[in-house]
């Protein structure tokens, strides 16, 4: 008896529900939790909703979910209760745990569906689930409708339906057709993904589909077998762990398996915990453009009241609404406004084909064999090579090749650094140039004042010595979307995967890391798509340490003076510095603060495409608006503020916009910005660095393009970088040694490397993480850690004390190592994943102890 029949004014007890996962757990949030009492309290005028009372309080449901809520009336359950008892004695209510029982006995009856790929050995299976002698053969086709049968096992009686098979569940075909109906109509409560070990590729298909599908599932790894026989490795445990979906293998023709597919189909029914904690709905990533349009679909079925629930999940609807999948648009059509979604979902389409050059069908289809070909490569050695035939496999045993994937990606990182900094010099001297002409022609065409000031140094200036990185940016933008969407991108995350372990991370971690060169804003956008929240926060915490376009030009500036002859090493170095300072945050960090166990996941290999103009000119724009929209506001402003701080308070002269060099510099000391440089200097003097280092420093806060100015302002240098160059070589100390060292500019530019992220960084922290605390965090910690390493490379080489730092830095990593040990292993025997259900009372051998 369902729900929806239940009259106003009776009352019954709940037993189970049907439909998807995410219905499911909805209902039982609302207080709809087997064994309980509902009331039907009134109906609205049409029948639709309906209001029930529970546990004291009062939800109202749609019909069509309330047919999806099996139960049997409170009446019948007392009647059943009282036949029970033997007792005469007993109270004459029957209580609430005698009504439960008797739920959770009409619970035992649980419907269980076969569903696979044709010859996957499915009748097989199902006879020798059922003990009957269905026909079984050899060949495609010999299921043409679905056969069912009944048994008992552990006190449940399964209803099992044997299904015709399938290779996927698009509508298609008639097979299709009958399988998704019967799992949307019948509403079996567990299915079984009946997979073909010998054929896990192909076979996986079906199950991504079924997992977009959100259903209570189990996968039998039938013929495992043959897979033994032919020597293959499966690692199944760590897949089933990466998709959520518990997997056994089995062999139906002798047996094995089939009662543990039993009892794994009815703990999954029954929800028990040590099921359930293999299970997680994971959403197959469709890539950025097909995810934007299914957000753009769900949200207008939100907001024109179509809710697919408990049939479909939104977003299931959303994907085969994309794939225009006849069936899903006949459902959809029975909702009132469906034109409307009908009209958001034509134009996603169109999107999609003019940006992808395909249709969301076959591109949907691409991205799941990524999912499976990133997940079986993991997972998966066959015995003998056997070779793959698709183009994409064969660039794939190239470039994810042991020995030959390192230097390929070394050469492509290469090649996308020098075509952003050479190449982009070009346009970078064209806008200088620009900028530079525009300052002129305001400086000429108004009258000497503040506000032409202002807008000259404050702003033009400002701003403009910022807009000269754009081309950098545009360039290693432009290779950054190709890598991504020709799919070599997820190639590198897949060779890095193993690296970025070592580091508490893994290689979805890397994408973002690699884009932080470019800019750190956008990066920290990008830690999105990690699915793990720890794994989330440690890789936007390290991103600032990836150093950014905007610090580039400091490096350049000192470089060029200090390390002439080793210039390109001595930038190679300092980059290298900010990769392994992240590496060593990221470990302490996954030591310390995000120390918890995380869950693992498939990292796609989408094939090969070549991508659209279009969609990369898109994507690059998107990122550049970004950088400008930065350069618009954060940059501005501190531009202006920064000025308005060296400017004031006025010089003496009345003539304070026309002044010598001599006494530029003397307002500028005294300025406010100056009396702030030097309040702070005496905390930085161990780093080498005066007092104009200081200020400059704390101007580069705003964004770190604003030291350059800054120096150019302070040591009285037009804008010119060689000009300034030179200023900063012929700069005295007091007394009269030369303030600029390499060890000097060295410290600095490890200082510039380090500390705080610019403000639009600090805000982006802020965003991604939800809470101003990260973005403190990570403010405080990098101004430790600059400090501590420019002090240490400072001071090392003034007082040539360089072994005595190495031996230092040696002994301190073998610290950590020692205490990082015993951290994990005090933790481990707290609170372990399974600690507290373990009954073992020794950790020896514990699986989950790695
Ligand atoms: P269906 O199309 O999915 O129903 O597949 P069938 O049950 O008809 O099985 C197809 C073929 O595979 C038959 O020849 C079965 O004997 C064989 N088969 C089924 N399960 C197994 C198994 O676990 N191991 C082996 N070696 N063969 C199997
Ligand atoms: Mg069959």
């Amino acid at each position: 008896m369902k729900l929806s029949d239940i009259n106003v004014g009776q009352k019954a007890v709940i037993v189970k529900f049907e439909g998807s996962g995410s219905f499911r757990r909805r209902i039982v949030e609302m207080g709809f939790v087997k064994g309980k009492v509902v009331e039907v309290v009134k109906r609205a005028p049409l029948g639709d909703p309906i209001e029930y009372s529970l546990m004291g309080y009062n939800v109202s449901l749609r019909k069509s979910e309330a047919e999806h809520v099996e139960v049997i009336s409170l009446h019948e359950a007392e009647a059943i209760a009282e036949s029970r008892r033997n007792d005469p004695a007993a109270p004459t209510t029957i209580t609430e745990e005698e009504i439960r029982s008797v739920a959770l006995e009409h619970r035992r009856e649980i419907k269980v569906a076969l569903v696979g790929n044709p010859n996957a050995g499915k009748t097989s299976l199902f006879n020798a689930l059922s003990g009957s002698h269905e026909k079984v053969g050899n060949y495609s086709g010999v299921t043409v409708d679905a056969k069912s049968t009944e048994l008992e096992y552990k006190g449940y009686h399964i209803h099992l339906v044997d299904l015709p098979g399938t290779y996927s569940l698009s509508a298609y075909s008639p097979e299709e057709k009958y399988v998704r109906n019967h799992i949307v109509d019948e509403h079996p409560d567990v299915i079984v993904n009946v997979v073909d070990s010998g054929n896990l590729e192909r076979n996986l298909f079906l199950t991504t589909q079924l997992i977009d599908m959100n259903l209570r599932m189990v996968i039998a790894l039938n013929m495992y077998d043959e897979l033994e026989k032919k020597g293959d490795r499966f690692d199944y445990e760590s897949l089933s762990a990466m998709i959520g979906v518990p997997m056994v293998p089995t062999v139906s023709v002798n047996m094995r398996g089939v009662n543990e597919l039993l009892d794994t189909v009815i703990n999954l029914y029954e929800g028990d915990d040590a099921t359930l904690s293999k299970v997680r709905h994971i959403h197959i990533h469709y890539g950025t453009v097909i995810e934007n349009a299914i957000s753009k679909i769900k949200a207008a079925m939100k907001g024109n009241d179509i809710d697919p629930n408990p049939d479909y999940t939104p977003r299931y609807v959303a994907i085969r609404l994309l794939a225009n999948d006849p069936d899903m648009e006949t459902f959809v059509k029975t909702f009132p406004k469906a034109d409307n979604l009908f009209k958001v979902r034509d134009l996603c389409i169109s999107t999609v084909k003019t940006e992808l050059k395909d249709t969301p069908e076959n591109l949907m289809s691409d991205s799941k064999y990524g999912f499976i070909a990133g997940a079986l490569k993991e997972t998966f050695t066959p015995h003998e090579r056997r070779k793959g035939k698709s183009l994409s496999s064969r660039i794939d045993a190239v470039v994810t090749n042991r020995f030959l994937g390192y230097p390929i990606f070394l050469a492509a990182l290469f090649i996308m650094f020098e075509a952003t900094f050479v190449l982009g010099a070009y346009p970078m001297d064209w806008i200088a140039m620009g900028v530079d002409w525009l300052a002129g022609t305001i400086r000429d065409a108004m009258s000497p004042g503040i506000l032409r000031d202002l807008l000259v140094d404050g702003i033009i200036q400002g701003a403009g010595g910022v807009l000269v990185f754009l081309p950098n940016i545009l360039i290693l933008f432009l290779f950054i979307s190709f890598m991504e969407y020709s799919g070599y991108m997820a190639r590198a995350a897949f060779i890095m995967d193993k690296i970025m372990h070592y580091i508490g991370l893994h290689g979805r971690s890397f994408i973002p890391l690699i884009m932080g060169f470019g800019c750190n804003v956008p990066a920290i956008m990008a830690t999105r798509t990690i699915e793990n929240r720890n794994a989330r926060m440690i890789t936007a915490l390290i991103i600032p340490l990836m150093s950014c376009s905007a610090r580039l030009p400091i490096y350049i500036l000192f470089v060029s003076v200090f390390f002439r002859s080793h210039a390109a090493l001595v930038l190679f170095a300092i980059y290298m510095a900010g990769v392994l300072l992240a590496a060593l945050m990221a470990r302490l960090m996954k030591s310390f603060i995000f120390a918890k166990e995380e869950t693992p996941f498939v990292m796609e290999l989408p094939p090969y495409r070549i991508p659209t103009l279009k969609v990369i000119l898109r994507d690059t724009w998107d990122k550049c608006a970004q950088y400008l929209h930065k350069i618009g506001t954060t940059i501005l402003i501190g531009s202006i503020i920064i000025w308005a701080l060296s400017y004031f308070p006025l010089y003496k002269d009345t003539d304070y916009h026309n002044l010598t060099a001599e006494q530029r510099l003397e307002q500028t000391e005294n300025s406010y910005l100056g009396r702030i440089g030097k309040a702070v200097q005496p905390a930085l003097a161990p780093l080498g660095f005066d007092w104009k280092c200081s200020v400059s420093l704390l101007s580069g806060i705003t964004a770190k393009e604003i030291v350059i100015s800054t120096l150019g302002i302070l040591y009285n240098a037009g804008d010119d970088e060689q000009s300034l160059a030179l200023r900063l070589k012929s700069e005295l100390k007091p007394d009269g040694t030369p303030l600029f060292t390499p060890a000097v500019a060295l410290s600095f530019m490890l200082f510039v490397l380090i500390y705080i992220p610019c403000i639009a960084t600090l805000m982006t922290v802020k965003h991604e993480t939800g809470s101003w605390k990260w973005a403190a965090f990570s403010a405080v910690y990098s101004v430790i850690l600059a400090w501590l390493v420019s002090f240490a490379v400072y001071q090392s080489i003034t007082l040539n004390i360089w072994q005595e730092l190495l031996a230092a830095i040696i002994i301190l990593a073998a610290l950590y190592i020692v205490i990082a040990r015993i951290v994990k292993r005090i933790r481990h025997k707290s609170d372990g994943p399974d600690c507290s259900t373990c009954g073992a009372g020794s950790c020896a051998g514990c699986p989950s102890r790695k």
